[in-house]
């Protein structure tokens, strides 16, 4: 049977703390499946610039590489916040998306049913929320040339940046969102602003290309302030959304808000050989090393990795199963407390988890 190779990168802060629970997870499918694992950890970040100097090492880089998936944890803090740019813990993750080509970022927002007065929102209006974001993470108005600032000799200043996209990298993110439908109810937002800039127009004739290749996939182009708005009225009416790096900054962050708690939120990004998953969350430097980080959306990050990089659908359906009857047993972090559940820490919400995953099978 194949061995799936899996580089741990927990990172720093409360990365160190939930990675281990996502691992767990993975350790159970192992034994429950007959499937082979082989976790290799590795530094990443500030714990990385501690030991060796740089926040992402060749070596670290290389066993990225050389694996079948990365399950990542969280990087930056205090400690670090003084380093100079490019030896800030962060430049490890934009490193290792640049070098990996991950183009294409997943970021799921699912409302649980049992966590729906956690959300701001109205209870009729949230409720049945199940989203999923992909923001192209490579290109648009984070990378485009030109960029720069130009000072003038009275004092102002003028400053650039470009959104710019070529086809060839429409199509790549179009083609991993229709596959992303094609997995969950075939409905696709195609979120742009066509009607005041090129970049979009020409976003929105490459996707309309593609969608022929996937007549099952019910597509419409939505307006980013469109979107941004129906997000918040009804949210329900949206399933797989795909847009502009920085749109999808913007966007993802909303669509968090419908989930409750950051300490939910699971991500993946795709693109190259090896996919990396991660939560959304960072290192949460207020409670890191005290216990109670909430390790749903690490756990929920691994049942990502075995869906998309190891095509274990099954084995993902349960974890997120499991996640989700623990929650009806009542049993809460401290971020997703409140009166009438049962007040638990990082390791034990790991282990009860982990007992259901065990169940499952
Ligand atoms: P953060 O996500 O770390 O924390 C924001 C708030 O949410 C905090 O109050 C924190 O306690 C809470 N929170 C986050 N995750 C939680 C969890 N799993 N359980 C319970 N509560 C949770 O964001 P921040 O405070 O803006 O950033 C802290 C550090 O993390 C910074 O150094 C930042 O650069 C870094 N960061 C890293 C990543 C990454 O590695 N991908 C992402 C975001 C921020």
């Amino acid at each position: 049977m194949a061995v799936h190779k899996i580089a741990v990168l927990a990172g720093d802060g409360i990365g160190l703390e939930v990675t281990p629970e996502a691992k767990k997870m993975l350790q159970i499918v192992g034994k429950a499946t007959g499937a082979s694992f082989e976790f290799e950890p590795a530094l990443v970040g500030g714990s990385a610039i501690d030991a060796t100097g740089e926040p992402l090492s060749d070596a670290t880089l290389s066993l990225c590489e050389h694996s079948d998936a990365i399950l990542f944890g969280a990087v930056g803090g205090p400690k670090w916040d003084k380093e100079p740019q490019e030896r800030r813990p962060e430049r490890g993750l934009l490193r290792l998306r640049k070098e990996l080509d991950l183009f294409a970022n997943l970021r799921p927002a699912k409302c649980f049913a049992m966590l729906v007065d956690a959300s701001p929102l109205r209870r009729e209006v949230v409720e049945g929320t199940d989203l999923m974001v992909i923001r192209e993470l490579t290109g648009g108005l984070y990378f485009g040339e030109p960029r720069g600032r130009e000072e003038f000799a009275d004092g102002g200043a003028r400053a650039i940046n470009t959104m710019a996209y070529t086809t060839r990298e429409i199509e790549r993110v179009a083609r991993v969102a229709f596959d992303v439908a094609m997995k969950r109810r075939k409905k696709l937002a195609s979120v742009d602003k066509a009607n005041v800039l090129i970049v979009s127009q020409l976003w929105r004739e490459v996707v309309s290309r593609v969608a022929d290749d996937y007549p099952a996939v019910q597509v419409e182009h939505v307006l980013v302030d469109n979107c941004s708005m129906a997000l918040v009225q009804h949210p329900t009416h949206f399933d797989t959304l795909v847009t502009e790096n920085t749109f999808g900054d913007i966007l993802s962050d909303e669509a968090a808000i419908l989930a409750g708690s950051m300490g939910m939120l699971p991500s993946a990004s795709l693109g190259g050989k090896v996919g990396l998953y991660e939560p959304v969350h960072g290192t949460a430097p207020d409670i890191a090393g005290k216990g109670v980080a909430n390790p749903i959306a690490a756990i929920l990050s691994a049942a990502m990795l075995l869906k998309y990089s190891l095509n274990r659908v099954t084995d993902a359906d349960r974890i997120e199963a499991a996640v989700l009857r623990v929650l009806e047993q009542g049993y809460r972090t401290r971020d997703i407390h409140s009166a009438g559940t049962k007040l638990v820490g990082t390791v034990q919400m790991g282990d009860l988890i982990a007992r259901e995953v065990e169940r499952a099978y």
